[in-house]
């Protein structure tokens, strides 16, 4: 155990109390995965602004909020006020309310290929009802998706998100790799594994297997590697070409301005999935695009598509998410993405002064960074030499100085309650935990 380990489990007795008495009841000691990070997570005890607060009474700048989501920060007051305002009116009523009519508009407003849309509870159920459209108005049976891509924990898309590279077969021609036991071992069958950064390997396999496609679905973000444009654009085109759905997924959306990542990389994808942002900090999830294929849904209809959920489209996650697109006018993305670009330029200045091998990516306001030779980014097998060892010691050093970071340091955020002087301050942390890290 290095001593840096040693020392946060000094440090957050509260927090260690916690856990070991989950572990009783929970496998790991953590009420869902996310929250597991080594030695044990923080409890906390509340969030504010750009804050946190734990319970051995240490406070963080947060840099996670909440998988990204919370973008306004703890307690915005127009999401508190608007929550408020439902929960008196009440939590949970079995007909709309009509702050989803004004979600819809306000999404459909925002993004130009955005027809119509439906309301789920994740992420996951987003791509999951976008799938089933997409083989369902197609025909087809089979998806294609990019290795090292993220789309929720269903069984159609959970393969090939983090595979180890010796399963996963040659870099331009990706086998599917579960990501966990006890998936259909048809999903594994009816999958095709794109890889990113080669375009022609990307052509020659959707060309190989377009009459099977339903769809294509692509994170551009890929987790967070540098994705560029025009690779984002080419996949569109080959997507279109063959008539497969094409299949953005937006779930981490909404972080680069009033468009979402569509309008940033330039692409109209025939369906969209959404999460996070759109449901103020509320369980979340919805899908939408081409009237023509969403339209299939309309329960008036005979088509035989259904598609529903007893917290979907719920008025406290609705009135919440409409406050939070509300607040994210162009002069809060102006003030997120040039606190962005600082962070990413000051890091990248002190890797060099350091001479550390390490990359900061960012996209609009969310940021990852990475200890690895490797400049270029762009692929899920470029992270392959990223040093797992340092990323771990820099992320607890980060805790010890008062900075919240996701544990791996990938798909972290910055919210709106932040300032320049909590990214200068970051940026000198980093510097810091890199010196720890060498030490222990
Ligand atoms: N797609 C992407 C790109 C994501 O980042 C996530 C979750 N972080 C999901 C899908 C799944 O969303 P959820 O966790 O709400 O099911």
């Amino acid at each position: 155990m290095s001593a840096l380990e040693d020392r946060f489990r000094e440090n957050n007795p509260r927090s260690l109390e916690q856990f070991e008495h989950l572990r009783e009841s929970t496998p790991g000691g953590v009420a869902k995965g996310a929250y597991y990070f080594k030695p044990f997570p923080l409890t906390i005890e509340r969030g504010e602004g750009c804050y946190m607060y734990d319970v051995d009474g240490h406070k963080y700048v947060d840099f996670v909020n909440h998988h990204t989501g919370q973008i306004l920060g703890h307690g915005h007051p127009d999401v508190m006020d608007a929550v408020k305002r439902q929960i008196d009116r009440g939590i949970a009523i079995s007909a709309p309310m009509g702050h989803e009519k004004d979600l819809c508009a306000e999404m459909c407003k925002r993004v130009k290929s955005l027809d119509r849309i439906r309301f789920v509870n994740s992420g996951t159920e987003a791509t999951l009802h976008a799938i089933r459209l997409a083989r369902g108005s197609s025909g087809k049976p089979k998806i294609a998706k990019f290795e090292g891509g993220y789309h929720g924990s269903h069984d159609a898309v959970e393969i090939s998100v983090a595979p180890p590279i010796e399963k996963a077969g040659p870099a331009d021609a990706p086998i599917p790799v579960a990501q966990t036991a006890g998936m259909s071992p048809c999903a594994l069958e009816e999958i095709v594994i794109l890889p990113y950064a080669n375009l022609d390997a990307v052509a020659r396999i959707i060309a190989a297997n377009k009459d099977e496609l339903a769809c294509v679905i692509m994170d551009p973000k890929a987790g967070i590697l540098q994705i560029p444009k025009e690779f984002v654009q080419a996949v569109r085109e080959i997507a279109k070409k063959h008539g497969i759905i094409f299949i953005f997924d937006e779930i981490v959306g909404f972080r680069t301005g009033p468009g979402g990542a569509q309008e940033h990389f330039g692409v109209e994808p025939d369906l969209t999935c959404y999460g996070k942002i759109v449901g103020g900090g509320f369980p979340v999830g919805a899908f939408g695009g081409r009237a023509d294929l969403m339209d299939l849904f309309d329960p008036s209809q005979p088509q035989g598509f259904g598609q529903s959920g007893t917290y979907s489209a719920n008025p406290v996650t609705m009135a919440a998410g409409l406050a939070m697109l509300r607040a994210l006018t162009p002069a809060a993305y102006d003030h997120l993405n040039n606190l962005s670009q600082r962070l990413k330029d000051g890091l990248n200045e002190m890797f060099a002064r350091k001479g550390i091998d390490g990359v900061a990516v960012t996209l609009g306001s969310v940021f990852s960074f990475y200890f690895t030779e490797v400049k270029e980014l762009t692929s899920y097998r470029s992270l392959a030499k990223n040093d797992t060892e340092m990323t771990h010691k820099v992320f607890l050093s980060l805790l010890e100085q008062g900075y919240y970071l996701s544990f791996g340091l990938g798909m972290c955020a910055i919210c709106l309650p932040t300032e320049a002087s909590h990214i200068d301050g970051l940026i000198e942390a980093i510097d810091k935990g890199i010196d720890e890290a060498k030490k222990n």
